[in-house]
């Protein structure tokens, strides 16, 4: 149910401080921020479970010039990593807001680390694509389930702050201009209007509504959708209907490598460092190594949507630092063999075809031949040989709601709409358009970075703790 937003509202249930609308990454950072600014916030998840996007990420959080980083020796500073962000959008997306956003992130993983008591470690052994130094931060399992576990700890173990599950917010109360001032809640078979003095929108994208990804992304539509049911565009839609200016509605993040039918995801490490993808034919169909996003496109333009990722033990024992992939290895959704034809027969790939193509492929690496698609950083592969049938799914959307500095809503002339924040995937990414400019954590940037700048910033406004 959508009610859109709701005037004239007389009667509340009851009345907050402040209303965040979605227990994910972005909600739950929101929720400890109000709390710790001394007002009042209660969250609202849709779902029983924690079973956000957040939750099912790798829980990698990107930031230039955090004392985790300088720690390992780095010294780099926000503007190194706002230029990996633009070099992968093509320096499409709002260079101001790329720029404080970098800037934010060093500020909010330690606020995450010191202030929200979260679990994360450095991690020096993977650089993900794009990103030209280590600054990943993760909980030390390497998942989101245990960044969502200790954010819902903070905001469980404060006096101000609530979760609130199986609580769908509806709709936005307005008064007769576009101030917002309450959230319509389902609450079983009723309705609760809550008054609140601000709302922060923290209800991700649009990926899990087709309809509106058959507007906005079309040509992912029919791709596996691998992130969370309840993001299915309401909270973009609310700020639409008070006048918020909605941009970039056509970026999103895809991912190449699914596993399939288990729906496990595997790494792409294992192709950005050496491995590589082929079609039924056991042959490759493009540059894998041009980004696991942009990538997925071309993997549902093969035969059933399907690719097959070949790599060799040395990647095998990297993917296995990953708790997706010894998930994968214990459904038996890896094969291994000690030649290449033997591979083949395991994954029903033709094995002349598929010898051919690590034939080939193995020739670049060595510097033998120009490899067949441009790709540069093709890595020599030697038995035994792994591999396992992926496609091509959609994570989430990027694009979304104009937010200021502070995560307000801006209208279309660029004031903000009264009391009303966004951020996470209700808020225009950093991605540009399409599926290409989405940099690894440009997610989890903008979800946490958002959150925390939001609820700091509706704390302050109210004037908690004077
Ligand atoms: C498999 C996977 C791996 C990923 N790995 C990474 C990574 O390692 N690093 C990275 O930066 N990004 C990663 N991402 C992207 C990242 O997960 C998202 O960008 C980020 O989690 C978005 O956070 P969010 O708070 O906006 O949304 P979510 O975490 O999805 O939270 C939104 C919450 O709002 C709830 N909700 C929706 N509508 C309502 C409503 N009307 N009322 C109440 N509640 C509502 C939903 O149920 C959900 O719990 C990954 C994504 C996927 C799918």
């Amino acid at each position: 149910m959508n009610l859109g937003v709701v005037r004239g509202i007389e009667e509340w249930s009851f009345e907050t401080d402040v209303l965040v609308v979605g227990g994910g990454g972005c909600g739950l950072a929101a929720g400890v921020a109000a709390a710790r600014g001394g007002v009042e916030a209660i969250v609202l998840e849709k779902q029983s479970k924690p079973w956000s996007n957040t939750a099912r990420s790798g829980g990698m959080i990107p930031a230039a010039g955090t004392r985790f980083q300088r720690g390992v020796g780095i010294e780099e500073t926000a503007e190194d990593f706002a230029e990996d962000i633009f070099r992968k959008n093509h320096y499409t997306s709002d260079r101001e807001m790329t720029l404080h956003m970098a800037r934010t992130a060093s500020r909010m993983v330690e606020w995450l680390v010191d202030a929200a008591g979260v679990d994360l470690v450095f991690i020096d052994d993977f650089k993900y694509p794009g990103h030209r130094e280590f600054r990943m931060h993760a909980p030390p399992s390497r998942t989101g389930a245990a960044l969502v576990a200790d954010l819902r700890r903070a905001v469980e173990a404060h006096p101000n702050a609530e979760l609130v599950i199986d609580a769908p917010a509806v709709g936005l109360a307005a008064d007769d201009g576009s101030e917002v001032i309450g959230v319509i809640v389902q609450r079983g078979e009723r309705q609760e209007a809550v008054k609140c003095k601000k709302v922060i929108l923290a209800c991700n994208g649009f990926a899990g509504n087709k309809e509106m990804v058959a507007e906005y992304c079309p040509e992912i539509v029919e791709a596996l959708y691998f992130g969370g049911e309840g993001n299915t565009g309401e909270g973009i839609l609310w700020g639409m209907e008070l006048g918020g200016k909605a941009a970039f509605m056509d970026a999103y993040q895809a991912h190449a490598s699914v596993a399939v039918p288990h729906g496990i995801l595997i790494t792409y490490a294992l192709v950005m460092e050496g491995g590589f993808q082929v079609n039924a034919d056991g042959r490759r169909f493009g540059n894998e190594s041009s980004g696991y996003s942009e990538h997925a496109l071309a993997v549902l333009d093969q035969p059933d949507g399907a690719a097959w990722d070949i790599y060799d033990r040395r990647l095998h024992l990297l993917g296995l630092q990953f708790e997706d992939y010894r998930q994968a290895l214990e459904v038996d959704a890896i094969a291994q063999a000690e030649t290449i034809e033997e591979l083949a027969q395991k994954l029903k790939l033709p094995p002349k075809a598929l010898a051919g193509t690590l034939a080939s492929y193995n020739a670049a690496a060595s510097g033998e031949q120009e490899d067949l698609f441009g790709r540069a950083d093709c890595r020599l592969l030697e038995a035994p040989y792994f591999g396992v049938k992926v496609t091509g799914a959609l994570f989430h959307t990027q694009g979304g709601l104009e937010v200021d500095f502070n995560a307000r809503v801006l209208r279309q002339d660029g004031t903000p709409v009264p009391n009303l924040y966004a951020g996470g995937g209700v808020a225009a990414g950093l991605s540009g358009h399409g599926p290409g400019g989405y940099l690894s954590g440009n997610g989890l940037l903008t979800a946490l970075g958002y959150g925390m700048l939001a609820g700091q910033h509706a704390a302050e406004s109210i004037g908690g703790g004077k």
